[in-house]
């Protein structure tokens, strides 16, 4: 037997059901936040993916030359593609655009639940704008799609790169220093944090007051932390107007204001934010997003650029662990001919209910009733159809009720009526 690959999955039609469930309502919601659907190529000029994030990445992507010679990759993720769509073809396009996508990722990551090397996203941009309501708005769309898709329990945190950096700079940190704790930042490592700021020649203090900013929700812990005429001022007041739009006008109270995130990639700018779901344990990041700069290094004309990422797996995941009953899709009716000299008549009442818009399935096998009412039950069909020769004589069906078992005989003409 061949093996699936290492960190790709099978899906069955129960979780097939589950996800296009959940897909559903969150198409809907981008749409009631008046964004547009697109789709880009699974696979991208390899060089698209290393000019956003450095030569270091081709570690984490699949990536391959083509017979003609090409460097290509799978996506890892969608930004970097629909910018580069944005770049050559939606410039002219009336701002703000309002995308949003659904595709496959892949990325060379150790496989664990919740992580794949095949896995969704759900994600937007919004390209044009960069005021207040804008990113208020985008905030809002992320953590409703989550909570209209059916999770209870979310965490959304709100950073700010800019007030970051410019803590840095007043330290003098240099841009290899701020790598270097990038990740521990990341990882809320704050004790390793702080010993790499003193290792810095940080003094005491100031390593001190670094590190708590970093671990505070209190936005006024932040302000006062951070000087008149310092450049992170205008970013802080813009966040406050953000956050005041999102408490104020679109009704979302529950988030915390978060220093340390980082987020992975490079060309964030300001805002950052993520959702988390403590359901999940480890892997527990639903959605990260902020505003970005890609644009012109993509050799577009600059214009702010923000968006988010949904995993839609670990959606279904958290779900999932939530306990959320998704709803399931029922066969509508399951037709049986009781004889081999039913079959003719029995396809065409299926076939005339498919007309009608009412799923229908019969008995391919020529089993028995009792074997075909076995299967009806076994694949959950709501209601079966029964056609024999003495109800055949007077333009009859028997229909029996799947769930208590009661049947009715019914002329063949009202079976539509009478299933739906
Ligand atoms: P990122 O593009 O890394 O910000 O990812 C956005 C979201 O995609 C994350 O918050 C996760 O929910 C999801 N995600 C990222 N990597 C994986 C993976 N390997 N498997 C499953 N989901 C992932």
């Amino acid at each position: 037997v061949y093996q699936i690959p290492r960190g790709t999955r099978d899906i069955t039609p129960e979780e097939m059901q589950k996800r296009r469930y959940v897909e559903e309502v969150m198409r809907s919601t981008f749409n009631t936040f008046g964004y547009r659907e697109i789709q880009t190529p699974t696979f991208e000029t390899l060089e698209l993916f290393t000019a956003k994030s450095g030569e270091t990445i081709v570690e984490e992507l699949y990536s391959f030359t083509d017979k003609g010679g090409r460097e290509l990759a799978l996506r890892p993720e969608l930004t970097a593609p629909v910018i580069r769509f944005y770049v050559d073809k939606l410039q002219m396009e009336p701002k703000p655009l309002k995308l949003f996508y659904f595709g496959n990722c892949y990325r060379y990551d150790r496989p664990q639940k919740g992580r794949y090397r095949e896995f969704k996203q759900a994600g937007c941009e919004i390209i044009g704008t960069d005021t207040s309501e804008a990113y208020a708005e985008l905030i809002a769309m992320a953590y409703n799609i989550l909570k209209k898709v059916g999770l209870k329990n979310l965490e959304l945190n709100i950073g700010e790169l800019n007030i970051l950096s410019s803590i840095f700079k007043r330290f003098n940190l240099s841009k290899d220093q701020q790598k270097y704790l990038t990740p521990l930042i990341d990882k809320s490592l704050f004790e390793d944090v702080f010993v790499a700021l003193k290792d810095f020649g940080i003094k005491n203090e100031d390593a001190n007051a670094l590190t708590e900013i970093l671990q505070t929700s209190d936005i006024k812990k932040i302000e006062n932390f951070i000087k008149d005429g310092d450049a992170a001022k205008k970013e802080l007041t813009e966040l406050k107007k953000i956050i005041d739009l999102l408490e104020k006008s679109l009704g979302i109270k529950n988030y915390k204001i978060k220093m340390s995130i980082v987020r992975g990639l490079d060309y964030y700018k300001g805002l950052v934010f993520e959702i988390e779901a403590p359901s999940l344990g480890a892997e527990k990041q639903l959605c990260g997003g902020g505003a970005y700069e890609l644009i012109r290094l993509f050799g577009g004309k600059e214009t702010p650029t923000a968006g988010f990422a949904i995993g839609f797996d670990r959606t279904i995941l958290a779900l999932e662990s939530e306990g959320f009953k998704f709803p399931t899709y029922r066969l509508d009716v399951f037709v049986i001919p009781v004889n081999d000299d039913m079959i003719k008549k029995s396809l065409e009442i299926t076939q005339n209910l498919r007309n009608q818009g009412v799923s229908a399935d019969l008995d391919l096998l020529r089993r028995g009733i009792s074997k075909s009412l076995k299967y009806a039950s076994s694949i959950n069909a709501k209601k079966a159809i029964i056609v024999g020769p003495k109800e055949l004589e007077q333009d009859k069906v028997t229909i029996r009720d799947m769930n208590t078992g009661k049947q009715e005989m019914v002329k063949i003409k009202d079976i539509t009526q009478i299933v739906k």
